[in-house]
């Protein structure tokens, strides 16, 4: 197992019939020849509620019993300790196969994680899944840190199915909203059907290390307005909560057949998929994969039923190796560089400079005064800005009393003014000027 993780690990070897059609041959197309005599690893993970059909889309997908459904799982290697009576995922396993299609090999890596009801507590139950892509990155490093590097074996997880419960979630409990039936009707749309908490807390926990693939589940139990609804509320909310998803990228290509086809993809995105890896007879007597209802049946392979075929299309037909060179270089170079940050090796691809623990405490030295200057100088700044603005308001205040000062003192002068006028005409004994109106009426309007 990879990371002291309960793994349970099974290798066995398909050939693919010629005729019968995954897609996986169209990889030598997607990558050099180089890599074909290799073979090609590629790394599967599925996460989701248990029963929400990751076994059966898994077989589905690569066309393999790689699980028995019928039976208990994780008994694999005899042991019960991974596996309980009805079937349910209750550790990490992973499982391989080597399959060959038209010549092309290609080891093939399921790691199925447990369902999020069997926790007894769901608060941490991404964690043991962020630990085992993170053990997976580690065991790659480790690999890549040998001197022998000739043939490094790739299990980091390359992809991950993220499973969304067809159901949706609600805030509120119906009954509380409105007993108006139309308005019912409206805030199911709006409100039942949307990413639960849970939904978004391993989303954001996982984007950032594997390509998030999110597929809605069983499909098939809904109807073609609720998945068109389902899947705006899921895009807003993934938008919302900045969530990266794996898109087909359709920027910086030429090619406008494979923008077309890419954009195609994208717009199925998160892919409505239906899972059955048995045959079942259609009204028109077809056989084919597919879910039978007393009303019809739901056929896996056709488009305008579910998405499934442009799932397969994007994980293995055209985009197995945008995913593996994704992983390999944005999410694992992130890691990577985190990870030796973190031992306090310098980030130098070439060179892995020794753990010294002088040049690492001479470093943090220098981080903590630089951290110490910069909280100084805003301090600076703060006190400046405090100060500047104690003066502009000294200086306002000044201005007013200034103002206020020469008003008292104008008004003074004026009294004085009038004042010494009125001394001078008493002393000199003449009669006080009409006042200024200049009126020699009394306010009868009698003239004197
Ligand atoms: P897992 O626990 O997520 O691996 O789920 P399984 O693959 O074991 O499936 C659980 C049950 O759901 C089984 O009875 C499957 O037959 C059924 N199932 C699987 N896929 C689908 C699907 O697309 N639609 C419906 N309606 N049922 C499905």
């Amino acid at each position: 197992g990879v990371g002291g993780h309960h793994e349970v690990g099974v290798a066995e070897m398909v050939r693919k019939k010629m005729g019968s059609f995954v897609g996986f041959a169209n990889l030598p197309n997607q990558v050099h020849r180089k890599s074909v005599r290799r073979g090609f690893q590629f790394v599967t993970m599925v996460v989701g509620d248990s029963g929400l059909g990751k076994s059966t889309l898994i077989n589905t997908l690569f066309e393999h019993k790689l699980y028995d459904l019928g039976a208990p799982r994780s008994l694999a290697n005899g042991s019960s300790m991974n596996g309980n009576a009805n079937g349910r995922t209750v550790a990490i396993e992973s499982k391989s196969a080597d399959v060959e299609e038209n010549g092309v090999r290609l080891k093939l890596t399921v790691v199925d994680t447990p369902g999020f009801g069997d926790h007894v507590n769901n608060d941490e139950a991404w964690k043991p899944i962020v630990d085992n892509i993170d053990s997976r990155f580690d065991a790659y490093l480790e690999q890549e840190n040998r001197v022998n590097r000739s043939k490094l074996m790739d299990n980091r997880v390359h992809a991950c199915i993220y499973f969304i419960q067809p159901t949706g979630h609600s805030c509120v409990p119906f009954k509380f909203l409105s007993p108006n039936p139309k308005m019912i009707d409206l805030w199911g749309v709006l409100h039942l059907f949307r990413l639960r908490p849970i939904d978004i807390e391993f989303m954001r926990k996982l984007h950032h290390k594997v390509n998030l693939i999110p597929v809605i589940a069983k499909a098939d139990t809904l109807t073609d307005d609720e998945v068109v609804a389902f899947k705006q509320r899921i895009l807003n909310d993934i938008a919302h909560n900045n969530i990266q998803i794996f898109q087909p990228p359709i920027y910086d290509l030429e090619d406008e057949e494979t923008i077309a086809e890419n954009e195609e993809i994208q717009s199925k995105v998160p892919f409505a998929v239906v899972g059955s890896d048995t045959f079942v007879t259609t009204a028109d007597g077809r056989q084919v994969r597919g879910r039978a209802y007393p009303w019809g049946t739901i056929e896996v392979d056709n488009e305008a039923h579910c998405d499934f075929i442009k799932l397969r299309q994007m994980l293995i037909h055209t985009h197995m190796e945008e995913l593996r060179e994704h992983t390999n270089d944005v999410l694992y170079e992130q890691y990577r560089t985190q990870k030796l940050l973190s031992m306090g090796v310098a980030q130098d691809p070439s060179v892995f400079r020794e753990i010294n623990p002088a040049a690492k405490q001479a470093e943090e030295r220098q981080l903590h005064e630089a951290k110490l200057s910069k909280m100084e100088a805003e301090m600076k700044m703060v006190f400046q800005q405090k100060v500047q603005e104690k003066e502009s308001k000294l200086k306002q205040s000044e201005e007013e009393l200034y103002a206020r000062h020469r008003e008292m003192k104008d008004a003074l002068e004026k009294q004085r003014y009038e004042l010494e006028e009125r001394k001078r005409r008493l002393e000199s004994g003449r009669p006080p000027t009409p006042d200024k109106t200049g009126s020699k009426k009394n306010r009868f309007g009698i003239g004197k």
